[in-house]
């Protein structure tokens, strides 16, 4: 450790549009934790939130229940690292190998925790959303939030997709078993590509819909069966329909989190269809519960991930593909453009890429690698 920096470069969020890149002191990882030199960050659609019209989950008014943290914070919650120092209690074998990491933190005790549902902790923390993340040079994260990939064959970027592809393998959880049925995935975009692949490999027929379609066409590369350009207009029912042929629709997620998105969902679920709402509704949505009641529909709800089941399967998922996620994520963006060339773009819908990653230590836009350099 006495080799390290004791301070480093990070992006600092001070508040809707306002992050700031400043010198930070290296963090020292506390017990049952690693640091990182911090390898490739994704760039996340809450990340966005945050910027344009946050602070919701960045505690600013009361300390964060679990971390104490409030104020301005480093943003960074999906990333991959080197390990170059270990807290008490770790085994120093975990030193320069490197790991990919989900920032879901969990005390492992209460009631949600013993069920399994770590998502749903009270005190659930996220490293970069109530704690410094991963947006500098250096993050401490606790050791069983990470998982080796020296020997999965991926790189530090590709490592960094293992968070978002963690989200839709949880997604797919939620909705129970998918095997060998047609499931609807409404918006292709940070989750729902993800998601695509997560159900694809899950043995479910995948249908997707988007208004881009760029992005359909990824989402055929992932594996969709079929797909449906929809326009927001009220030929798209039928278009679906057509698409679905004679395939009964068991599964709709709800991924693009708008107003008509959920009324489609609800209008398309047939007899006994699950829904997961992936997407988070902006306002309340009036929706006709006695159709839900009579014909028996499921509404299901989302959160987060639970990082002892599916962060390991996420991990595995990104590394069977490992070399072509290119797709998903062609750009690698330095810290310096963390606002002009992923923040900004994403906010007003024009980011192309459906992952824009950054590396803390790059200084031009490089493509991704597969291999590390
Ligand atoms: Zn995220
Ligand atoms: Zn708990």
């Amino acid at each position: 450790m006495s080799a390290e920096p004791q301070t480093m470069n990070a992006a600092v969020y001070y508040g809707s549009g306002d992050i700031r890149f400043e010198r930070m002191p290296v963090p020292a990882p506390a017990a049952g934790e690693l640091l990182l030199e911090v390898g490739t960050v994704g760039v996340c659609g809450s990340d966005v939130g945050e910027w344009t019209h946050g602070p919701h989950q960045h505690p600013f008014v009361t300390p964060h229940v679990a971390t104490g943290h409030i104020g301005p914070i480093i943003p960074g919650h999906e990333f991959s690292g080197t390990v170059v120092g270990v807290g008490e209690g770790v085994d120093e074998s975990w030193l320069s190998k490197r790991v990919a990491s989900v920032g879901s933190v969990a005390c492992g005790t209460c009631d949600a925790c013993r069920r399994g549902q770590s998502n749903q902790c009270r005190l659930y923390a996220g490293v970069g959303l109530h704690r410094h993340g991963a947006l500098a040079d250096y993050v401490a994260t606790p050791a069983a939030n990470c998982l080796p990939i020296d020997d999965l064959g991926i790189s530090l970027d590709e490592a960094a997709l293992c968070q978002p592809m963690s989200i839709a393998v949880h997604n797919v959880s939620r909705a129970g078993d998918v095997a060998g049925q047609t499931v609807l995935v409404q918006g292709v975009g940070g989750i729902g590509a993800f998601l695509v692949y997560a159900l694809v490999e899950a043995g479910a027929r995948v249908v997707a819909t988007d208004m881009d379609a760029d992005r359909l066409e990824i989402a055929t590369e992932l594996g969709a069966d079929r797909t449906v350009l929809v326009t927001r207009s009220t030929d798209d029912r039928q278009a679906i329909l057509d698409a679905l042929g004679s395939d009964e629709l068991r599964v709709v997620f709800e991924v693009s989190g708008s107003r008509a998105g959920v009324i489609a969902a609800l209008d398309l679920a047939p007899r006994g269809c699950r829904v997961v709402l992936v997407g988070i509704q902006k306002q309340p949505v009036e929706v006709d519960l006695a159709a839900i009641t009579l014909e028996e529909k499921v509404l299901i709800g989302t959160n987060a991930l639970v990082r002892e089941i599916d962060f390991p399967r996420a991990v595995e998922l990104i590394a069977k593909r490992r070399g072509r996620w290119s797709m998903i994520a062609p750009r690698v963006v330095p810290i310096s453009g963390l606002v002009e060339e992923a923040l900004r773009p994403m906010s007003l819908g024009r980011s192309k890429a459906i992952k824009t990653l950054i590396d803390p230590r790059g200084d031009t836009v490089r493509p991704l690698r597969s291999e590390n350099a």
